[in-house]
């Protein structure tokens, strides 16, 4: 491990890696080559969920590391909202990953046909049971959180939502803040569209940067966890390089100004 990276402490205290490493669309052969090479570099956060389909192919390299290290980030999807459902897909996904307990078990998205109170109820369970230190949510916006913080008996500590330059919800980022809860920006890259990103592009020359490190960067510095998704060494590395200079004020502000 060449580099470590700082974490966010949770309101249940526990701390959560502020880089991780995306995983949807990384499977097969890809993911059994990348998840190692992230790890042997420092990353020590995974994000995972039941539709991607690649806990089997993540699960050789948790086997070579100390459980205790790392972050492990999986989701339950929609249409598996139920009590039933929830507990038997956690228990699923364990098996899967081949791990005793989850760091995070978050509500992939949000299900108008499954009672929301009774899936909290299930995923305090999991909490209880030792099945995942902690619980959270993805793509709640404003509607769908408010519902949940006025049903959930057990913290919720996370919502995993889109949010890069060129998509910036900053009404449930609010909400969020007000209730202490960590917020993960996914496709922080705009799938892969950040490298040919004009404003990106001239921030990066200033800083003599990539416009990849500036997109992960100014995340950082809005106080948001990133997970950006890389297959190649060479991706993976240049991801990490972020967290020694910062965006100047004004740069932040011209990516905020793209809202
Ligand atoms: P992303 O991270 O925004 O972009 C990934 C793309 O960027 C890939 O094509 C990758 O190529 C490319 N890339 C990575 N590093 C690069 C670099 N340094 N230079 C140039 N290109 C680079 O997209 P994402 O996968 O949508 O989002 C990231 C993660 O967020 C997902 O993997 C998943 O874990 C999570 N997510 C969650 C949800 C949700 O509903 N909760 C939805 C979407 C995503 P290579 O793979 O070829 O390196």
């Amino acid at each position: 491990m060449d580099i470590e990276i700082p974490r966010e402490t949770l309101k249940t205290g526990h701390e959560m890696p502020k880089v991780g490493l995306g995983t949807w669309k990384l499977t097969g052969e890809d993911c059994l080559r990348a998840v190692p090479l992230a790890l042997a570099m420092g990353y020590d956060q995974i994000d995972t969920a039941d539709v991607y389909g690649n806990h089997r192919e993540i699960a050789p390299a948790l086997r070579e590391v100390d459980r205790d290290s790392l972050w492990i980030t999986s989701k339950v999807n929609r249409g598996s909202l139920r009590y039933d459902d929830v507990l038997a897909t956690c228990e699923k996904n364990l098996e899967e990953l081949g791990i005793d307990c989850l760091d995070l078990y978050l509500i992939h998205w949000p299900d108008p046909e499954a009672p929301m109170a009774e899936t909290f109820r299930a995923l305090g369970r999991l909490v209880d049971e030792g099945m995942t230190r902690a619980i959270g949510v993805s793509n709640f916006m404003v509607e769908h959180l408010t519902e949940a913080l006025a049903v959930s008996e057990v913290p919720i500590v996370n919502n995993q939502i889109k949010f890069n330059p060129a998509h910036q919800p900053w009404e449930v980022v609010e909400l969020c803040r007000e209730n202490e809860i960590a917020v993960t920006a996914y496709s922080p890259l705009m799938h892969g569209d950040a490298p040919g990103h004009e404003v990106l592009r001239e921030i990066a020359r200033e800083l003599e940067r990539t416009p990849v490190q500036v997109a992960l960067r100014w995340l950082l510095q809005q106080e948001m966890i990133v997970i950006p998704k890389a297959t190649s060494e060479a991706h993976l590395r240049e991801n990490l390089q972020i967290l020694d200079w910062e965006l100047s004020p004004e740069q932040d502000a011209r990516i905020r100004a793209l809202a």
